[in-house]
């Protein structure tokens, strides 16, 4: 090990910000030196594009991370000008289609709406920022709950955790409230409550989103010492990781504004590259475990979008309540969503995760001639997230012999829900049926949305107790035979889940990163 120990990461989401930031604060003779495929979006790297309040940059922003789906700025981007990218479904603004359906596409017709984003922040500067902490069996087994408690904490505070966020909101309130009355039957840990989220409450009542600037903290401010050690390269695709005896010496990076290729030599390397791309690059640079790339599980989602009722409304807020809402959300027009709730996941009666934003306007154009266009009481998007139980046979595989538009072994994802699965979407459609009458009239009745949808794809780098091949890292995020190769994301979950990963993965790379540090000397 050099007196200096350097850690490379790829990846600038979340998850690699997480190890970057845990890991400098732990060492302090350590080195991270980050590298990323996307472009930096915002003056202050990561920042979440939701805080962007000019539409038109926060439009390019979201181009900008759409990868080979990104129109006139690809070349800037170091994808060839031709790549075609019809499709026949269009990803969520900022991020891009795995199956765009043009040359160098991935095959995922059971899967289409698999989606990621390249940028500077990765997802986490286009999340929603919902942040429920996992319970019950989505935990993971083998890491003890008196540890996990620990990791969940120090997890919310790098992501600017907030159980409270519009809780003021007497719309949010009279929602809460109408949901408690029709869910009464609902046990105490299950009951309709704020949705906790990443981000600061600003004194005007709008929220400030956690992007990855907020989880790096220190390590991009230039006054604190840290930020020496401290280095993030955007615009660089990372092609291998290099391997001598088992040991991670290195990685390959491409530099995509000269398409100029390197040489980095680390005494350990992080790969937080998305739950797909990660994967492939392990393949790509010849780690196989048998595990790589399968149990794929994601969040099957069924959802509605619901005018809220004027009547049932009124009986938790006045006209005058709404006014002063309104009035207050006329201040903050950048960010569309202004209450949050949610019913949370409880064992065994409501295995479940509800979400329930509240906006003034509906999420897709409505017709104006609609009984329920301009609902001035506004409208709830909701949706109840559901577990898709881990099986070997859904997942992603690579063929060396055909590569994607990055020049990578091409991905194929074979997915499939099962009879548990079927009965879960039946049971939350009545729910949200449920849910739907308790506040309004339904303008888009519930539906599950195809796969894909949730962008919450999980267990294919999942992490085992035991090297028994189900597995492709230990309980420390190592993939298996690799001590200092570390794995980073929601790939790791081993579980099944209901609830947003996000919180759940940072917490697992707290873990993952604290040894390291340790490791690191
Ligand atoms: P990512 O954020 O995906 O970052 C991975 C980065 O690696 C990317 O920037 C990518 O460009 C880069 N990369 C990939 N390959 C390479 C390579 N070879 N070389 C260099 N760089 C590479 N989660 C929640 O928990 N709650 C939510 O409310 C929520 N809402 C979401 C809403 C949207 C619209 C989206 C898109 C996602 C949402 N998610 C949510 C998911 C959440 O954003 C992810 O869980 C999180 O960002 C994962 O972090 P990560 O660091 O593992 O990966």
């Amino acid at each position: 090990m050099s007196t200096t120990p350097t850690v490379a990461i790829v990846g600038s989401g979340p998850i690699g910000a997480a190890y970057a930031r845990v890991i400098l604060e732990s060492n302090p003779a350590a080195r991270v030196v980050m590298f990323e495929a996307g472009p930096q979006l915002t003056e202050i790297p990561g920042e979440s594009v939701r805080n962007i309040v000019d539409p038109a940059a926060k439009a390019r922003a979201r181009e900008l991370s759409q990868g080979p789906q990104a129109g006139a700025l690809r070349e800037s981007l170091g994808i060839p000008a031709g790549t075609v990218v019809e499709g026949m479904f269009t990803a969520r603004q900022g991020t891009h289609l795995f199956d765009f359906g043009g040359d160098g596409s991935a095959h995922a017709p059971t899967f289409p709406a698999a989606a990621t984003a390249t940028n500077v922040g990765g997802q986490g500067a286009h999340w929603t920022c919902a942040i429920p902490r996992p319970s019950g069996s989505e935990k993971v087994s083998f890491i003890p709950d008196s540890e996990w408690d620990g990791l969940i904490a120090v997890a919310e505070s790098l992501l600017h955790a907030q159980n409270a966020a519009f809780a003021d909101s007497p719309i949010g309130g009279g929602i809460r409230a109408l949901l408690a009355e029709e869910f009464s039957e609902l046990p105490a840990d299950s009951r309709p409550s704020t949705l906790p989220v990443a981000g600061d409450p600003q004194p005007d009542g709008s929220m400030r989103w956690t992007g990855t600037d907020m989880v790096l903290g220190s390590l991009i401010d230039p006054d604190s010492p840290l930020a020496s050690r401290f280095e993030l390269r955007d615009l660089s695709l990372v092609r291998r990781v290099e391997l001598q005896g088992g040991r991670a010496t290195g990685l390959v990076v491409e530099d995509l504004r000269s398409h100029e290729t390197y040489e980095f030599a680390a005494d350990a390397v992080v790969v937080a590259a998305d739950a797909f791309r990660s994967p492939q690059l392990l393949w790509a640079s010849g780690i196989r475990p048998r595990a790589l790339g399968h149990y794929l599980t994601e969040h099957p989602v069924v959802i509605s979008t619901v005018a809220l009722d004027a009547d049932k409304m009124g009986r938790f807020a006045t006209e005058d309540d709404l006014t002063s809402e309104l009035a207050r959300r006329s201040t903050n027009p950048a960010d569309p969503v202004a209450a949050v709730n949610r019913i949370p996941y409880s064992e065994p009666d409501h295995p479940f995760s509800l979400q329930v934003m509240y906006a003034e306007l509906p999420p897709f154009q409505l017709d104006p001639a609609h009984p329920q266009a301009g609902n001035r009481w506004g409208y709830v998007n909701m949706g109840y997230g559901l577990r898709k139980r881990p099986r070997f046979e859904d997942g992603v595989t690579f063929d060396d012999d055909e590569l994607d538009y990055r020049g990578f072994p091409n991905m194929s994802i074979c997915y499939e829900l099962t009879d548990a699965e079927n009965d879960d979407v039946a049971r939350a459609t009545e729910l949200l049926t449920r849910a739907g009458e308790s506040l309004g009239t339904f303008v888009a009745p519930p539906r599950l949305m195809p796969n894909g949808s949730s962008l919450h794809y999980q267990g294919t780098m999942r992490m085992g107790e035991i090297d028994d091949g189900t597995s492709v890292a230990d309980p420390y995020s190592r993939v298996w035979g690799h001590e200092n190769l570390i794995v980073g994301g929601n790939a790791l979950i081993p579980t099944a889940t209901s609830m947003n990963p996000t919180l759940m993965s940072v917490a697992l790379a707290v873990r993952g990163a604290r040894r390291l540090a340790a490791e690191l000397g």
